[in-house]
């Protein structure tokens, strides 16, 4: 039988589907690139599957993907022969959405079109934005490796369900027939399909094709021309981007392939593409996102770069390149010294591997560094980001110079929350005959503005770093000096202000041997809680303050550790 079953779609797919036909019109068309960028990632896994057994190819290994029209049906179809889908893996693809913490985004919709529309574009619709354009959509499939009895279809109207049954299909791959909205006839006319590949999927590395009407047999100037047959051409370039030359590379083209690779819809602030000869070759090509994925945060986060080998897909995800802190960089490298049949575990322990680590952890790091040199670009990436990068001095501690200049403060030089004060900024600031680096961790930036910490060193002019992130106790542990000074909390034991004149310092010594019956007396009350009690010069306005001594834990961290239960 054909064992026709209709499933639901997973919650999140139905939520995900309202959204894409309610708010995404404003920029429709960009559904021709998300099935386009899925047959060139089919492709790819083809043909690195078909490293270990070549007749995957079934006698075909010349990959593309055809666009073809039926006007008067109203369908456009997407027909690829890469690795296609078994039953199963239908089901599982396209009626569900596998990133984990997706549940959770769904949650923070608010119902407003309009915001949620942005939103969507961080989460990524994919194959779903077929149904921007489609009022049905019909998808045939069938797996590479596996008779034509295998092929499946799946059908949806995109609302609560779909239908599975399987059928026969000869030809390997997958092909998505778009049943047109009626206002949605633009994407029958071959002339606007065109256009939309050329924008946006010139670079992919498999041809796009179309159908090109043959010409009958006809008569000019007395010449008899020969008819022509039909055939299918390709309407894209079809060079993988980062193999040609970056003369040869606009801006738009980088964008556009960068949506390709990164899955994602917004342009990235910046991009590096290098070409390594030598003793290691390889190429890279690195982006930094405009915005942070939903799930930045979670721990099962997926990220990494894609790796090819000699230009060959192997994997996506390689986390091995980059170290954690740099997660949010998207990209590929394309090694010529890795062998083809690298797994997860070989990379783990390569040396190839290592130094190529460490030549792209080199480039992310300057990539920032050249953003860095546009402030409004840089505020955007350091809002988004720039709690992961401070997991770096800790991580890193070869780079931690080159990581410290690139992190940003709130400062007491201007009270504003905004994190916008580079360590170099500071230090060029710093007033004559001062060593230190001064900062404050609290709670918020409000608490660490206002702490009582603060006001000697108001008084002098000393400007103050202020954190008030959690990851920010975790930074300052691990980064104690910049540019030859070492950074102080200004909550902790000597702030090594002595510049003090001498008159100042006679008053001090007099107001401490004065307060030494007082300071008895709260000792002795105090007891244990306290290791002792002391005059104090830093505070202006406030009559005490708690201090951790030097060598102790600050009182951030055993704010942090009671919270973990220690
Ligand atoms: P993404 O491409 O980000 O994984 P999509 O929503 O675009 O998400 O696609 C979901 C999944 O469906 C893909 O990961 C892939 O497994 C499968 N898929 C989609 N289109 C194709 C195709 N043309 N050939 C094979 N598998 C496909
Ligand atoms: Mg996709």
């Amino acid at each position: 039988s054909a064992q026709t079953e209709t499933h639901g779609f997973q919650t999140e797919v139905s939520q995900l589907l309202k959204l894409v036909t309610h708010s995404l019109y404003s920029n429709k068309e960009i559904f021709l690139r998300e099935l386009v960028s899925n047959a060139a990632d089919a492709a790819d896994k083809l043909r690195y599957k078909a490293l270990e057994s070549a007749d995957l190819y079934e006698g075909d290994g010349q990959l593309r993907v055809r666009l073809s029209v039926d006007k008067d049906a109203g369908t456009l179809s997407i027909i690829d022969n890469g690795i296609g889908m078994t039953r199963d893996e239908v089901i599982e693809h396209l009626g569900t959405i596998a990133k984990s913490g997706t549940a959770d985004f769904f949650s923070k919709l608010s119902g407003d079109a309009a915001k949620d529309s942005q939103l969507i574009g961080q989460f990524g619709v994919g194959f779903y934005s077929a149904f921007i354009v489609a009022d049905k959509v019909t998808v045939r499939s069938r797996a590479a490796g596996y008779g034509a009895d295998a092929g499946v279809e799946w059908v949806s109207a995109g609302e609560g369900d779909f239908t599975v049954t399987n059928i026969d299909k000869p030809e390997r791959g997958t092909e998505i027939v778009l049943h047109l909205r009626d206002e949605e006839r633009e994407f029958l006319d071959e002339w606007r399909l065109k256009q939309i590949i050329t924008k946006y999927s010139d670079h992919i590395s498999i041809p796009v094709e179309m159908w090109e009407a043959g010409t009958p047999e006809r008569e000019e100037d007395g010449e008899t021309i020969a008819a022509t047959e039909g055939q299918w051409s390709a309407v894209n370039k079809a060079t993988a981007l980062w193999t040609l030359a970056k003369s040869e590379i606009s801006d738009d083209d980088y964008k556009a392939f960068y949506k390709h690779v990164a899955h994602d819809w917004d342009d990235p602030l910046i991009w590096a593409h290098n070409k390594v000869e030598g003793k290691q070759e390889y190429t890279s090509l690195l982006y930094i996102p405009s915005r942070a994925p939903f799930d930045l945060w979670n721990r099962e986060n997926q990220h990494g770069l894609k790796l090819y080998v000699q230009r060959v897909f192997i994997m996506d995800e390689a986390k091995q390149f980059l170290p954690q802190y740099l997660r949010f960089v998207k990209g590929l490298v394309d090694s010529n010294d890795l062998p083809l049949n690298v797994s997860r575990e070989i990379l783990q322990d390569s040396k190839v591997t290592q130094s190529l680590r460490s030549a792209l952890t080199k480039r992310a790091l300057s990539m920032l560094s050249k953003l860095a040199k546009d402030d409004a670009a840089y505020q955007t990436f350091w809002d988004q980001f720039g709690a992961v990068l401070k997991e770096g001095p800790a991580e890193d501690m070869a780079n931690q110079e080159a990581i410290a200049k690139l992190l940003r403060f709130a400062s007491t030089h201007s009270d504003e929350p905004t994190a916008n004060v580079s360590l170099e900024q500071y230090v060029a600031r710093m007033k004559a005959g001062q060593d230190k680096i001064y900062f404050i961790v609290a709670d918020s930036f409000n608490a660490a503005k206002n702490s009582p910490h603060l006001e000697l060193l108001r008084k002098k002019g000393i400007e103050v770093l202020l954190l008030s992130e959690r990851i920010d106790e975790w930074l300052m542990s691990h980064l104690t000096e910049f540019d030859g000074k070492a950074l102080v909390s200004v909550t902790r034991g000597d702030l090594g202000l002595d510049d003090l004149s001498d008159e100042e310092k006679a008053e001090q010594e007099k107001q401490e041997a004065d307060s030494k019956p007082l300071l008895a007396r709260f000792e002795a009350s105090l007891g244990d809680k306290v290791k002792a009690v002391k005059v104090s010069h830093r505070l202006t306005d406030t009559p005490a303050c708690i201090v951790a001594d030097e060598h102790d834990m600050s009182s951030q961290m055993i704010k942090l550790m009671q919270a973990a239960g220690q």
